[in-house]
């Protein structure tokens, strides 16, 4: 970009985000320059507030602002059911469907040796814990049908079998290789609805 080195350094620092390449970085950077004052000060105080109050909900696992997330903060939700989600953007995506009223696990992504990522890299241990703990009478796996989906719905299934809860997964309706995020809402919820027992200890 004919713009110097630091305005490069902004461009590939937007190219890294997913989905945005060099032409939609470059556009994102002349609109903040149009109006740096207003534009960029606007970011940094949303990135400093982000930096400095979100952290990681001590039970779930999902973003939080306050000591608990706004979800474990809740009186009303149902907490003999427990969905356990890779990410919290699918916790996003089935808060949206508002079919589930239940309470949730994020784990953090899903197994994957090939990349390093081993149930240690998980909130796993967390979650054994909790049902422990919690004894709830169901756990959904809302995992995406992927290899690393499948891979950690094993995985769960093995680990949590000795605690007897029993446990489920989302309908079919979950295309295979997709994230939850980009289903429609009237398809995942009827993954929620729908969901099958997988094992009953
Ligand atoms: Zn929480």
């Amino acid at each position: 970009m004919a713009g110097g080195q630091s305005i490069e350094r902004l461009v590939r620092a937007f190219m890294a985000f997913p989905g945005i390449g060099r032409r939609s970085a470059e556009r994102i950077v002349y609109f903040l320059m149009a109006d740096p004052e207003r534009r960029i000060h606007t970011l940094l105080d949303a990135l400093s507030s982000v930096v400095e109050r979100v952290h990681r909900c001590p039970v779930c696992n999902n973003f939080a602002e306050e000591e608990l997330c706004p979800i474990c903060r809740e009186t009303k939700r149902d907490r003999r059911i427990l969905c356990v989600l890779a990410e919290p953007r699918d916790l996003e995506a089935i808060e949206k469907t508002g079919t589930f009223r239940g309470l949730y696990h994020v784990l953090g992504g899903l197994l994957s040796p090939l990349d390093g990522i081993g149930p240690s890299e998980l909130s796993i241990d967390a979650l054994i814990k909790r049902v422990h703990a919690e004894k709830p009478a169901e756990v959904v796996l809302g995992l995406s049908s992927t290899v690393e989906g499948d891979a950690t719905a094993s995985y769960l299934m093995e680990v949590l079998g000795s605690s007897g809860v029993r446990i489920s997964r989302l309908a079919r309706g979950v295309p295979a290789g997709g994230s939850l995020e980009y289903l429609d809402q009237r398809t995942l919820s009827h993954a929620v609805e729908g969901r099958e027992t997988i094992s009953r200890a």
